[in-house]
């Protein structure tokens, strides 16, 4: 089992999916990179087409995920319109069951985001032919575009930009059920991210201790978590009395 992940446009393409707030290329390579990092952490061979932003051609991109050697693609994108529109989609390819495309809709929907539709689309006139180039050149590997909202609508904006990590999630666990991978959620991000705020504000000085012994299972020594406990109140004491 690989999986290749597609951050869409980069570069010089910035994506039509932007807003004052962010361009679609960085979103959706902040999304797929965290993807990437989730999935080695549950042990799935993965990989990505760009890491940076670079311009990527079409022939380009569909080359790097045709060659991967990946089972699935997961190709991210943010959608636009007329401000109007609102909610996540899938598109998948018409040689496939959709079944995959399914399960990343529903997991979104979940999430939090607007249901608009899982479909399919064919070239004009060639009914035999997907429309994407990603879902029709990248030969075996079954390749899912996933649109996380619409750039231009206020609600689906607000939610890309403050929930995009539980999205990425959702989309892992899609991908976990439909491949029968074991799921487990993400162990290091939120105690790395609470770690580093501590430091930061010169609370701990060993992070390390506690990434490795604040575990299921570690070795936290009571009298380190007493005075966790103890910084903790008078943090809230002090934000109480409007001090901190
Ligand atoms: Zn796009």
């Amino acid at each position: 089992m690989k999986i290749i992940i597609d951050p869409g446009h980069g570069g010089k393409d910035p994506g039509g999916g932007s807003n004052q707030y962010f361009k679609e290329k960085d979103m959706v390579l902040q999304i797929s990179k965290y993807m990437y990092d989730r999935f080695q952490e549950l042990g799935v061979a993965v990989e990505l087409t760009r890491m940076d932003d670079i311009t990527l051609n079409s022939g380009e991109r569909a080359k790097k995920v045709r060659e991967s050697g990946a089972d699935i693609c997961i190709s991210n994108h943010i959608n636009a319109y007329n401000g109007e529109a609102e909610g996540a989609e899938t598109i998948y390819s018409i040689y496939s069951d959709g079944k995959l495309a399914g399960f990343i809709l529903d997991n979104l929907v979940k999430a939090g985001a607007k249901k608009r539709r899982a479909f399919t689309k064919t070239l004009p006139k060639s009914p035999t032919k997907d429309y994407y180039f990603i879902i029709r050149e990248t030969g075996k590997v079954e390749t899912v575009i996933v649109e996380y909202g619409f750039a231009d609508n206020p609600n689906d904006a607000q939610k890309i930009m403050n929930h995009w990590k539980n999205y990425a999630e959702a989309v892992i666990m899609a991908v976990c059920t439909y491949k029968g991978i074991s799921y487990g959620s993400s162990k290091s991000e939120p105690l790395k991210e609470a770690l580093e705020i501590l430091v930061n504000a010169g609370e701990i000085n060993r992070p390390d201790y506690w990434l490795i012994n604040a575990v299921s299972g570690g070795t936290v020594k009571g009298e380190y978590a007493a005075i966790i406990l103890q910084k903790y109140a008078e943090a809230i004491q002090k934000f109480k009395n409007g001090n901190g």
